[in-house]
């Protein structure tokens, strides 16, 4: 690996080199950026020179308006602008290729199901005529609410029983362009039954299981083992029970879905084409179609590495609506097949740049010796003193003897201690010199680690632990579950060298509750560089990228809630407005999602303060405090508070 030694490079730390060291220019897509004082900024384009605005600012604000650490941060220009983006580059596509059919996005409602995320993308998409995907009856229900009649496409994927389906003929009647994609041979005959009561000549889509192995983590399944499509089986019996109901003419959608995050943009192509035959021969099978939705998959670098990483992409948004326009034209024109509406089911690439978690850092431990002694005392047991010896001759030349050594002692030290042969008080001193030891043999191999391969794994050995005001489980799921990467880095102190290499843990004292891969200076790391903390000041970093699906499948683990989430509206003149603010869970909140009651918990412990108070143990005057705190504890923000 090779390694930046942040610390040889003092005197000519850059704030400028602090954005290369974390990427900020490959995974922002434009959106984030540093300052020559060291803090990052958040741009928002609006036609001219772009505003700028400092996250730290809005840090700021918040605690004056008395909104603590952890925040999720939403940024509503950059979910205006990925739509824009996504619904431009396709008319951009379009109209270059010469293509004769259009594009209609519709948003997966599952990536972010927040209101507040829903209705910016029904306003911000209005003007593109973007629509909603549901899959199931309650996301049915936010989209009939959310759009206008005749504003975008309700995609309806998933199972479907007979009032999701029933709503939706209605629905139908009124005038919204529902899709229903029949994705089982099963829901065909509902659906054929529905209809026909209703009298609605329903729009009927057909999800066909593409033979395209694709790669990435969530397309493991992708191909004849995915779960979700029809067979070509199925899709030629579909046809006919159609055709013998007189319904072929329903059939105007063909739809497929090849995965989640597809770094590389071939299996795209090769997707795009598998389902570009079907299309073909539905249509010569007497299907008139008119739409084919390519589902989701256009990916996000949250690694910054523009490769086909799982966590990164190999390709830009041009390309990848230039590739579909052009894969869909070669296939079909031979064919002379009129060009399809092009509808994707973006829902990543929209979301994920709009929100940034921001969280304080509470405490560090460092793997450092503290308080050696100058001597070491001749009575000081045979080994401790060995272990001393080898302190003493750290050398560049002798760093990997040194290491054995150091190591041999310490495990001869810590067996004699199981043995009761050496006291607690030798115990410490020893352990204590063997970190020194560390110490110094990382800091004489820096720069030639190569040259110790063995030792490799000693920075990352030593590395600081962090402790972050906030919860994996509640706030990032993915990386526990995943192990996703999203970007991570300080959002102030820029202009100083991040001196400190660092794990971070959160504050649910669980094991798995920690982050340990990192990416920055174009690869995965271990350890995040970082600053030293400096007394009495707030240290802050952000997670970036984390709007798409991290919020509904955060849990409740140790029982830390939501995060506030506060919505910030940049203005042209680079001011900004805090459009909303949606304060997190209480302890009270957390406690009743688990069937407790605060009202009979605080009832409980006022009895048990009064049989304290009876009993003598405490004064009335106590008791009254004790209570008190115990509500105010019931009221208060789960996460850690100053
Ligand atoms: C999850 C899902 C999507 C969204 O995919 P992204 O990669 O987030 O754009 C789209 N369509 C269907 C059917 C899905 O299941």
């Amino acid at each position: 690996m090779n390694r930046i030694s942040v610390q040889h490079h003092h005197a000519d730390w850059t704030a400028e080199r602090a954005s290369d060291l974390y990427g900020v220019e490959y995974w922002s897509a434009g959106h984030f950026q540093v300052s020559a004082a060291g803090l990052v900024q958040v741009r928002a384009g609006f036609g001219g020179e772009p505003a700028t605005v400092n996250l730290l600012d809005i840090v700021r604000g918040l605690h004056e308006r008395g909104l603590p650490m952890p925040v999720l941060l939403r940024i509503e220009n950059l979910l205006d602008a990925q739509i824009a983006q996504l619904n431009q580059s396709f008319a951009r596509a379009i109209a270059q290729s010469g293509y004769r059919g259009s594009y209609r996005g519709v948003f997966p409602i599952k990536v972010n199901q927040q209101s507040q995320i829903i209705d910016e993308v029904a306003s911000f998409g209005a003007r593109f005529g973007h629509g909603l995907e549901a899959g199931s009856k309650a996301e049915l229900l936010i989209a009939l609410a959310s759009l206008d009649v005749d504003q975008g496409y309700i995609v309806c994927n998933g199972y479907k029983d007979e009032e999701f389906i029933n709503l939706g003929l209605m629905a139908q009647k009124l005038g919204y362009r529902i899709f229903f994609v029949v994705e089982t041979p099963a829901e065909l005959p509902l659906l054929i039954q529905c209809a026909q009561q209703a009298g609605v000549r329903p729009r009927l889509g057909a999800r066909v299981k593409l033979s395209s192995q694709v790669s990435g983590h969530w397309n493991a399944t992708s191909g004849d083992r995915s779960i979700f499509g029809l067979t070509s089986m199925q899709l030629i019996d579909l046809v006919d029970e159609l055709k013998a109901h007189d319904m072929l003419d329903c059939m105007e959608m063909l739809h497929v879905h090849l995965g989640s995050q597809i770094p590389n943009i071939r299996d795209i192509r090769t997707g795009v084409m598998e389902a570009c035959r079907y299309y073909v021969d539905l249509v010569r099978e007497g299907a008139p179609l008119g739409n084919l939705d390519l589902g989701g998959g256009l990916a996000v670098d949250y690694e910054g590495s523009r490769s086909s990483h799982v966590h990164s992409m190999n390709y830009s948004l041009e390309e990848y609506c230039l590739d579909i326009v052009e894969v869909v034209m070669s296939v079909l024109d031979p064919h002379q097949i009129p060009h399809p509406t092009i509808v994707t089911e973006s829902g990543r690439a929209l979301v994920a740049y709009g929100s940034v978690l921001i969280f304080n850092i509470l405490d560090v431990t460092r793997f450092e010796a503290h308080r050696l002694p100058e001597h070491i005392a001749d009575t000081e047991h045979e080994n401790v003193r060995n272990l001393w010896e080898v302190m003493a001759s750290v050398t560049f030349e002798r760093a990997q003897e040194c290491y054995n050594d150091a190591m041999f002692y310490r495990d001869e030290i810590r067996d004699l201690f199981r043995r009761g042969q050496i006291s607690l008080r030798s115990r410490s001193l020893a352990e204590n010199i063997h970190l020194e030891i560390l110490q110094r043999i990382k800091t004489v191999i820096i720069g030639s680690e190569d040259e110790y391969p063995d030792l490799a794994g000693l920075e990352e050995g030593l590395a600081d632990i962090y402790y972050g005001n906030f919860s994996v489980f509640q706030s990032l799921p993915d990386i526990w579950a995943i192990d996703q990467v999203f970007p991570i880095m300080p959002i102030h102190r820029l202009d100083e060298v991040p001196s400190r290499q660092a794990i971070l843990a959160d504050i649910t004292c669980d094991c798995d509750g920690k982050i340990d891969r990192f990416a920055w200076d174009g690869e995965l790391h271990n350890t995040l560089p970082v600053h030293p903390l400096v007394d009495g000041d707030e240290y802050y970093l952000g997670v970036f990228l984390v709007g798409a699906y991290q919020e509904t499948l955060g849990d409740l683990h140790n029982l830390l809630g939501d995060t506030h989430v506060v919505s910030v509206r940049i203005n042209a003149d680079g001011t900004f407005d805090y459009a909303k603010e949606v304060e997190g869970d209480s302890v009270a909140d957390v406690l009743s999602y688990v069937e407790y009651h605060p009202q009979t918990l605080l009832q409980k412990f006022r009895d048990s303060a009064e049989r304290g108070v009876r009993s003598g143990r405490i004064s009335a005057a106590e008791r009254q405090q004790l209570v008190e705190l115990y509500a105010t504890g019931l009221r208060g923000y789960t996460y850690f508070e100053r």
